[in-house]
Order: structure tokens, then C-alpha cells, then sequence
């Protein structure tokens, strides 16, 4: 048997290569009767179509894909598949921020790419600095906010303080303007407050047609009190005195030690008459009255003299002078008495 009777016709492989070129098709099973040459054709297209495999694989993107087959195709195959393999992993490193990645192969893509890595580490550089910056700026606004609420805290504090000095000046004030108008000893007002309330009262009285009426009282022989007994126990008989006049009158009328042991009474709305009986009830209120000092038990009078806005005087000044004549009066006729004015 010739030789070309055994091969297959060059048709036949031609045939062969083509269907495995173009449809990767394994050739079919042959009758040759050369099982060599059968055989390197067979082998030829396996390789063939496990280069077609590999190239498929890398179109979808599928970059694993074995291939044991020598050869310029199949090495460039190959290549191609290990340069995008490196691409991926260096895509990776800089997902994980690893800007230092360059790739050199693919040209264009290969400036582009770069390019934009710069992009990015440009980019993280420029944010870390911004980061840093409002760090800083924030521990400086942090700063300044508690520095601020120290110095509203301070603020609050002298605040407070100021407001507790302040409320102790009004009491200081309000104890002035006590001390002002009342006597130490008898805590009855003073002759200061006697003039201004009665010059306003007689000014009102006026103003409204009001009536007035004034007691000037004095202890008779207060002298011999404080000779026999001491200075002390006419204090004593003061205050008592003092006590008496401010259980014995009314809200509206005004009780001041006027000077020493002498005293007035001033009653705005009080008809004169009234003023008169409210002198007998003092003096003999007062005449009943025993004050024990030192256990010793001390008696005394007093003398008054009634006077009354308008009939006996327009002014403080009149009307006390009037009543301290009708005062005189009362002493002259003998004290412990109360006296009208005329
Ligand atoms: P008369 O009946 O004429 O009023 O006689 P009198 O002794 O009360 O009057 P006189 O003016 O002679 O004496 C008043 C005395 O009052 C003299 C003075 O030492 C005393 N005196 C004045 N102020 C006070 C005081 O605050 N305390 C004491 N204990 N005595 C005082
Ligand atoms: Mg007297
Ligand atoms: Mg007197």
C-alpha cells in the first residue's frame, strides 16, 4: 500500500483545521490508516482550540484559565493573562489605598490609569491635609467654648455675689433710713421725722380741707427721777413712756420723742376734742403706771398741752409754739393735767 493511499487527503485535514479554526470543533474520529500523522493533527488542533479556550476566557473576563500549550500565540495568550492579572491585583492594592501602583503596559490606558492614581493620592493628600486643618480647628473652637463657659461661669458667680451685696446694702440702707428717723432709746421717731411728717400732714390738711391735731406731753419732775434714782432708771421711765404712747394710738397718728423727756403726738383727721380725751387717757394711763428699777418701783406724771390745725396754728412751728404754751399751762396749774390750747 503507497503511502498517500494511507494519509489523509489535505483535503480532509484542511478540512480538520478549519472546523476546529472556526467552530472549535474536535476533529472527527478517523479511519486513517497513518495513526501518526492522525495523531500530530489531532494534538495540533487540541492546542489549537485550547489557545481558542484561553482567548475566549480573557474575552470574558476570565483570567484563570490554564493553558499548558507552547508557542508565540499561546505565549502572548499567556502574557496578556499575567499582565491582567498584575492590573487586577494592582487595582486591589489601590482600592486598599496603596497609591504607589503604576502600570506600564497598554500604552494609553497605561497614561490614563496613572494619571488617575495621581488623581486620587493627590486627592487623599489634599483631604488629609483639610482633615488635620478642621481637627485643629475644631480642638481651637473646643478650647474657646469651655474658655467661654469658664468665663460665664465667673460671670455668674460675681453676678451672684454682686446680688448678695446688693441685697445687703438695701438692708443697710432700710436700717440708715431707720436709724435716720427713729430715737435709739425709745425707737419712738425722732424730732427730724416729727418736723417732716407734721409740715406734710398740715400741707395735706390744707390741700384737702383736713383737720389736725398735735399732743405735746413732758414728765413732770423727771429731773428728780433721775436725781434720785439714776440716769438709768429715768431711761427706764422713758421707754415706758415711749410704750405707752405707741399702744395708745391710733395707725395713722405719729408718736415722737420730740427732745429729753419731752414727746408728741401727731393725729391727722382727729377733731380736737377727740385730741383732748386721747391727752387724759395718756396722762392717766401713764399715772398708773409703776416702773420697777433696780427693784425699786418709780412714779410719775406728766403734763400736756393739746393744740389743733386750723383754729390754733397754720405751720408745724405755730401750732407746736401753741401747744407748748398750753403745755406751760398745764404746769404752771400745777402738771399732771392736759391743757387746750386758747
Ligand atoms: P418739769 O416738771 O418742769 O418738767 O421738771 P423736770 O425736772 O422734768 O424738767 P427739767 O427740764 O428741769 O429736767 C429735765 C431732765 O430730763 C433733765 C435731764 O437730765 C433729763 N433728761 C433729758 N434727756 C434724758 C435722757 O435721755 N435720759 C435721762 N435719764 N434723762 C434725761
Ligand atoms: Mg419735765
Ligand atoms: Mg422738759
Amino acid at each position: 500500500m503507497h503511502e498517500h493511499d494511507v494519509s489523509p487527503s489535505l483535503d480532509a485535514i484542511l478540512q480538520a483545521v478549519e472546523n476546529a479554526w472556526t467552530k472549535g470543533a474536535a476533529p472527527a474520529e478517523s479511519s486513517r490508516a497513518d495513526p501518526a500523522t492522525d495523531d500530530r493533527l489531532k494534538k495540533l488542533i487540541e492546542e489549537m482550540l485550547a489557545v481558542q479556550r484561553m482567548a475566549l476566557a480573557l474575552a470574558n473576563g476570565d483570567l484563570i484559565q490554564p493553558l499548558q500549550v507552547k508557542g508565540t500565540m499561546a505565549g502572548a495568550l499567556k502574557t496578556l493573562q499575567a499582565n491582567l492579572r498584575h492590573l487586577t491585583w494592582q487595582t486591589q492594592m489601590i482600592a486598599q489605598g496603596d497609591f504607589s501602583q503604576r502600570v506600564d503596559f497598554m500604552g494609553e490606558f497605561s497614561e490614563s490609569f496613572n494619571t488617575m492614581v495621581q488623581h486620587l493620592e493627590d486627592a487623599r493628600t489634599h483631604l488629609r491635609q483639610r482633615e488635620t486643618e478642621l481637627t485643629q480647628a475644631n480642638a481651637q473652637l473646643h478650647a474657646e467654648i469651655v474658655e467661654r463657659q469658664h468665663a460665664e461661669e465667673a460671670l455668674r458667680r460675681a453676678n451672684e455675689l454682686l446680688q448678695t451685696q446688693l441685697d445687703e446694702i438695701k438692708i443697710l440702707q432700710a436700717q440708715l433710713r431707720e436709724q435716720a428717723i427713729r430715737d435709739p432709746l425709745t425707737q419712738l421717731f425722732n424730732r427730724r421725722f416729727l418736723q417732716e411728717t407734721l409740715t406734710r400732714e398740715l400741707a395735706c390738711a390744707e390741700r384737702e380741707e383736713c383737720i389736725l391735731a398735735v399732743i405735746l406731753l413732758d414728765i413732770d419732775h423727771f429731773k428728780q427721777v433721775n436725781d434720785a434714782h439714776g440716769h438709768q432708771a429715768g431711761d427706764l421711765m422713758l421707754q415706758a413712756l415711749a410704750d405707752l404712747l405707741r399702744n395708745n394710738t391710733r395707725q395713722m397718728d405719729v408718736a415722737c420723742r420730740y427732745g429729753g423727756e419731752e414727746f408728741v403726738v401727731v393725729m391727722p383727721g382727729a377733731p380736737f376734742d377727740a385730741a383732748l380725751v386721747r391727752a387724759e387717757q395718756l396722762r392717766a394711763k401713764f399715772e398708773r403706771l409703776r416702773i420697777v428699777s433696780n427693784s425699786v418701783t418709780l412714779q410719775a406724771t406728766i403734763s400736756l398741752g393739746v393744740a389743733a390745725f386750723p383754729q390754733h396754728g397754720k405751720t408745724s412751728d405755730e401750732l407746736l409754739r401753741v401747744a407748748d404754751d398750753a403745755l406751760y399751762a398745764a404746769k404752771a396749774a400745777g402738771r399732771n393735767r392736759a391743757v387746750a390750747a386758747n
